[in-house]
């Protein structure tokens, strides 16, 4: 039976917790999360024992079900029952600080139980040495080694488990008050601990770094304070559901069942990079080496977090992967994807009222997420929607690491992105898809009524413009009319930049006598190369100006330039531009060949890895193949592939023209005498490649 399961959370004994967490708020979240084992956690506290006592019954297997009659009805009917019932497991976390060889230890560890009687007995001896009251998760001045005995004495079927074992302060490797390895901490015990809890801002790929670990089942868990929590992180099963299948599975791993796991995109946590959260530094593990691990800023020691750490035990680089490991998928909770389309808070009601709308539609969370096919998501949301979902599950997400106690920040897309989606479509599904043209005249609809001063009738359109002319204002009127040279005009959005430039063009032909065909002017979408075009048409037209200026965007500009180039790049003379979609299938073909794993590098972060590249070496010399391989092997492989099949794709249009006039300077000189007035519409979006 598959399954997925999540052992670590706490009940509102616990610090910090929501106080309608009880199990029928965790079955209902269960259910709609598409979670079936659940940890009951907190079972040391007396009050939670009492209530895990009241409210579950055994089921015969290790594991515990809610008694019929405290099921709760669910607020929102999902469209099928799930298959597999919900089932709890007794687990607890333990707090032990102590000393040990001279420094104090914080370490966390995650206790499970296969039966009431030994999970009392378990509690009574832990009551003796400390206060287990004040605390779901109660704080013990107890040797992690000696927690482990007291358990092995309690059950031999009762399992330790370590917790997020790199978080910096509590924690069996933790950078503050850890340990170097597993077994210095357990000791002669060691053996009994067969898996680790990687924690929020770690994943696997991370902990594959340090060898030490290869023989540890790794898991995940939530650590969920709220029910709505649950499954944010967890665990992926193929056995029996029962407690000693489960705990075989965790020993054995694929073997016996244990599938992988769900992740956190691990910069999201709250502790993935290096810095200072008053100073406002975050730093990578290498940069936070090169200052000695001090401030920049405030010259005190910097908050060294989970990647440092990782890279200070770490035998190998990141990208290895040990033979046994497992799979895994870096998951964004849905309720968060659909608050960013929204733009607003994922609390706010406008995003609950989506979240609850999809699931009722398209079935419990984790299998949208993870499984159901997009055509069948596509039924019921909205194609940003599916979109967001198909570049999760392909691991294709911006990323802003956490540091110093601030959590990091995942984003689907960037907002220009978002923007350009949000134009074309409504967040509310389409009840059928429409056909592309449908959308475009309806983008165009759009554009028309919201801009009135697009050009419409040349008449009209020049009447317009004349106008516009005479609305210039001092400084507008000041940068159409400045001297040659570079000229950057920096303004807010709205303020009439592109009318600027527009009337600066105009100015140049009609004042100057600069011939037309000596311009270019490049924007970032055909729509405002459109626009732009339309409008210096209309007074060109008008003056009786045979040329025009090349009006274009960078795409167009850089498959002018390859194609009119094209012997240049062994090129045909009409090259295949590979569509985004095209790329990042291809892409993922390839990387699947090259590693066992097409989740290691991706397609949509090409472009910036390039881009970073540049900006870092500031070397545009070397030949993009050789920047390709630099980056990335798949990469390589990648463009092997398009070079021998004579394709191309839209970051080439960049890169293969950069090259060339990076290199060839006859060629430069040749562009350069064609072009000698260069416009750049939206400037502060340039990125190096553009530039
Ligand atoms: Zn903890
Ligand atoms: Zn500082």
């Amino acid at each position: 039976m598959s399954f997925i399961a999540d052992f670590h959370i706490h009940s509102p004994y616990s610090r910090a917790t929501s106080k309608d967490l009880c199990f029928e708020t965790l079955y209902q979240w269960a259910t709609l999360k598409g979670v079936s084992l659940i940890g009951t956690g907190d079972f040391t506290h007396p009050a939670w024992l009492v209530e895990i006592k009241e409210k579950l019954i055994p089921d015969g297997k290790g594991l515990f079900k809610l008694r019929d009659e405290n099921i709760p009805s669910l607020n929102i009917k999902l469209p099928c029952d799930n298959l597999t019932p919900i089932r709890f497991m007794i687990t607890c976390e333990i707090s032990n600080i102590y000393k040990y060889k001279g420094k104090t230890r914080k370490v966390h560890n995650l206790i499970c139980m296969p039966d009431f009687d030994s999970a009392a007995r378990f509690a009574n001896k832990l009551n003796l040495i400390g206060n287990i009251r004040s605390d779901g998760r109660p704080i013990l001045g107890l040797d992690s080694r000696d927690l482990l005995e007291i358990l092995l004495e309690t059950s031999e079927e009762a399992v330790l488990v370590p917790a997020h074992i790199w978080t910096p302060w509590f924690s069996v490797l933790g950078s503050k008050s850890g340990f170097d390895s597993i077994e210095e901490c357990y000791r002669d015990l060691s053996e009994h601990i067969f898996a680790l809890e990687t924690g929020l801002s770690s994943d696997p790929a991370m902990n594959w770094m340090v060898s030490k670990l290869d023989g540890y089942t790794l898991i995940s868990n939530s650590d969920a304070h709220s029910a709505p929590r649950i499954g944010r992180e967890a665990n992926l099963f193929d056995c029996e559901m029962s407690y000693n299948a489960i705990m075989n599975a965790l020993r054995h791993g694929s073997k016996k069942g244990f599938v992988g796991t769900l992740e956190f995109f691990p910069q999201e946590g709250k502790y993935h990079f290096d810095g200072h959260r008053k100073c406002d530094v975050c730093l990578s593990p290498e940069q936070s080496k090169r200052y000695n691990g001090i401030c920049p800023s405030c010259g005190k020691p910097l908050t060294l977090g989970v990647m440092y750490r990782v890279v200070e035990l770490a035998d190998y680089a990141m990208g290895r992967k040990p033979t046994a490991a497992l799979s895994y998928k870096s998951i964004v909770s849905l309720d968060k994807i659909v608050a960013e389309i929204v733009g607003s808070g994922s609390a706010s009601k406008k995003v609950q009222r989506e979240y609850h709308r999809l699931l009722g539609s398209l079935g419990a969370e984790l299998s949208i997420l993870l499984s159901l096919p997009l055509d069948s998501i596509q039924k019921y949301a909205s194609s940003i929607l599916v979109e967001a979902i198909r570049r999760v599950r392909n691991g294709r997400v911006h990323a802003s690491p956490g540091f110093d106690g601030q959590y990091g920040s995942i984003q689907v897309f960037t907002e220009k992105e978002r923007n350009d989606y949000s134009g074309q479509t409504t967040f509310f599904p389409l009840q059928e898809k429409e056909e592309d043209d449908t959308l475009a005249k309806k983008e165009m609809k759009v554009s028309f009524i919201e801009e009135s001063d697009a050009p419409k009738l040349d008449f009209e359109a020049t009447k317009e413009k004349h106008q516009q002319s005479q609305r210039l204002n001092e400084a507008q009127k000041e940068a159409v009319k400045s001297p040659f040279g570079p000229l950057l005009v920096i303004a807010g959005p709205g303020t009439g930049k592109t009318r600027t430039l527009v009337e600066r063009i105009i100015w140049l032909i009609n004042e100057k006598s600069v011939l037309p065909q000596t311009i270019l002017a490049v924007t970032f979408s055909n729509r405002a190369a459109r626009e732009m075009a339309g409008r210096i048409e209309a007074v060109l037209a008008r003056e009786g100006v045979q040329e025009r200026p090349e009006i274009t965007t960078f795409h167009k500009l850089g498959l002018k330039i390859v194609i009119e180039n094209h012997s240049e790049f062994e090129l045909k003379e009409q090259p295949v531009v590979l569509s985004e979609n095209d790329m990042a299938y291809l892409f993922s073909r390839i990387a699947k060949q090259t590693k066992d794993s097409g989740n290691v590098s991706d397609s949509s972060c090409l472009e910036k890895r390039i881009i970073d590249f540049i900006e870092k070496s500031g070397d545009c010399i070397a030949v993009p193949e050789d920047i390709y391989r630099q980056i990335d092997d798949v990469f390589g492989h990648y463009t092997e592939y398009k070079r021998k099949h004579g394709l191309i794709d839209f970051i080439d249009l960049l890169v293969l023209p950069l090259s060339l006039l990076t290199n060839n300077q006859e060629i430069l000189a040749q562009y350069r005498q064609q072009w000698q007035h260069i416009f750049v519409d939206e400037y502060q979006d340039v990125n190096a490649l553009q530039y």
